[in-house]
């Protein structure tokens, strides 16, 4: 059924948009060291909130809680992986798509050329430019980005917002991080452009907790941009209006789940909510909202300067453009590839992943800790969504962790199993005894597949319908393997 068509109801729970300050509350108070009891009253009171509503949502999250880091127990891959580098950007071919490479400096026609031709057409034309290009989410669902715009835009309102979400959570991705701290112009154009689009007037752009210094960038940023009238009121002389702010996230994977994300923006529990209505219908505030990646929104201002035609020239037909690739674990330096979709992965690895020591690449996990691993008899395989999607290991948001020769396979499994039960938000019984069950029964192979159609059918969200992937394409490819330790009592 198409987006649009799906009934709107009215969102049962109406907050004060006072308790969408909870959390950016909370991270001052964290930085003032002060979590008394004395301090939640306060703060429940001065916000207008329920205590325990303040007490449920500061112990929710790992930044206000202390909590067991997952690289305390890793495999040395993953560990490796779960270091954030400042890893080189490397583009292949004849552009590089996804950051521009103008400055701030550069004069408008040049820097915000998508953003000038977004405003020289109708909303509707933009829409339909995204729409005609083919782009994909490149957050990891892969949802067409024109009709999730579409949407938003078809449903009425008085007031639409657009994020940018930068959440970032899967192990070994970090392309979001190098684009907003090399590019952040890019992602400001791409969501004004969307802005613009949907009749948004506000934009926000919800960044990883651990991404400690990049809000200041992202903030310098917006006030770089208003001051040179490409944010802010009458936008490059229009009657545009855009606003960006920053959201600074306070954990938890599944709030890369847009519904959880704007769970948390709304200063409640990151945890998925129903759909429908989805955010595009009844997003933040209960208003069309529409949540784009980082690496989507640098994807727009391209489309809108040199055409859909010209973006939709390169890659598959089912995966249009270029995708931007991390490659972390076993490596002798992090990298971030752009590359055009449909390239093979072992062209990709050839060219730019050195392994320590020379050794063999026996694996590459991709898809984060709900997507799966792809054997080197496999590496013919074509960077895509289709191609990756039918041998069991999505692309995901592109982010890939390396594995050489000597790795663990059915250790890098418990890992991630461990991972999921960890991550799991806890809200519904399947997801959270499911994963725990993975974690002491991850070698048996049989009592995985069971568990995993559990998951599958009975999750509330994609992260438990998914969590027992990974597990699962490790015991498929790599179930002989035998460590000869009990790893789940690790
Ligand atoms: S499936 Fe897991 S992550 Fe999703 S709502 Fe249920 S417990 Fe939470």
């Amino acid at each position: 059924m198409p987006i649009s068509s799906v009934p709107v109801p009215e969102p049962v729970h109406r907050f004060s948009e006072r308790s969408g300050s909870l959390i950016p509350t909370l991270w001052r108070r964290k930085q003032q060291g002060d979590f008394s009891a004395e301090q939640m009253t306060f703060l429940a009171r001065s916000l207008g909130l329920p205590e325990a509503r303040v007490c449920s949502v500061s112990s929710y999250y790992p930044a206000f809680r202390a909590n067991e880091e997952l690289t305390d127990w890793a495999s040395p891959p993953l560990k490796n992986a779960s270091i954030i580098p400042r890893a080189p950007y490397v583009f292949v071919g004849s552009e590089r798509r996804v950051t521009a490479r103008c400055g701030i400096e550069s004069d408008a026609e040049t820097r915000y050329a998508g953003l000038c031709s977004a405003l020289s057409r109708s909303p509707e034309q933009v829409c339909s430019m995204i729409v005609e290009s083919g782009l994909r989410g490149r957050g990891g669902a892969g949802f067409p980005t024109g009709l999730k715009w579409q949407s938003a835009k078809n449903t009425p309102s008085d007031e639409r917002f657009v994020i940018c979400n930068a959440a970032e959570g899967d192990l070994g991705a970090f392309m979001d991080l190098a684009i907003l701290e090399s590019d952040v112009y890019s992602i400001l154009e791409g969501m004004a452009i969307a802005a613009y689009a949907i009749g948004a007037r506000k934009g926000y752009v919800y960044i990883r907790e651990e991404y400690h210094g990049t809000p200041s960038v992202v903030t310098d940023a917006i006030v770089q941009a208003g001051a040179k009238g490409f944010l802010g009121k009458r936008i490059l002389g229009s009657d545009f209006d855009f606003e960006v702010e920053v959201f600074r996230a306070a954990g938890m994977y599944v709030c890369g789940e847009e519904t959880a994300l704007i769970n948390s923006m709304e200063g409640r529990t990151g945890r998925p909510r129903m759909r429908p209505p989805f955010p595009t219908q009844a997003g933040l505030w209960g208003k069309p909202t529409v949540v784009n990646n980082v690496k989507t929104l640098g994807q727009v201002a391209f489309i809108l300067r040199e055409g859909p035609a010209a973006f939709s020239s390169v890659g598959t037909e089912k995966s249009r453009g270029t995708a931007v690739l991390s490659f972390s674990g076993n490596v002798v330096e992090p990298v971030i590839v752009e590359v055009p979709m449909g390239v093979a992965i072992e062209e990709v690895l050839r060219e730019f992943v050195k392994v320590p020591g020379g050794k063999r690449i026996k694996a590459l996990q991709t898809g984060g800790p709900l997507g799966g691993v792809i054997p080197a008899k496999l590496f013919g395989t074509p960077v895509s969504y289709e191609a990756m999607s039918a041998i069991g290991s999505p692309l995901g948001s592109g982010g890939m962790i390396v594995l050489d020769e000597n790795t663990d396979m059915l250790e890098v499994a418990c890992d991630f199993a461990r991972f999921a039960a960890a991550e799991s938000c806890g809200h519904c019984a399947p997801c959270r005894l499911g994963t725990a069950e993975i974690v002491r029964s991850f070698e048996d192979r049989p009592r995985v597949e069971a568990v995993a159609e559990t998951l599958r059918t009975a999750s509330f969200c994609a992260f438990g319908q998914s969590a027992a992937n990974l597990t699962l394409s490790i015991l498929r490819h790599f179930g002989d393997e035998d460590g000869g330790r009990s790893r789940s009592n690790r």
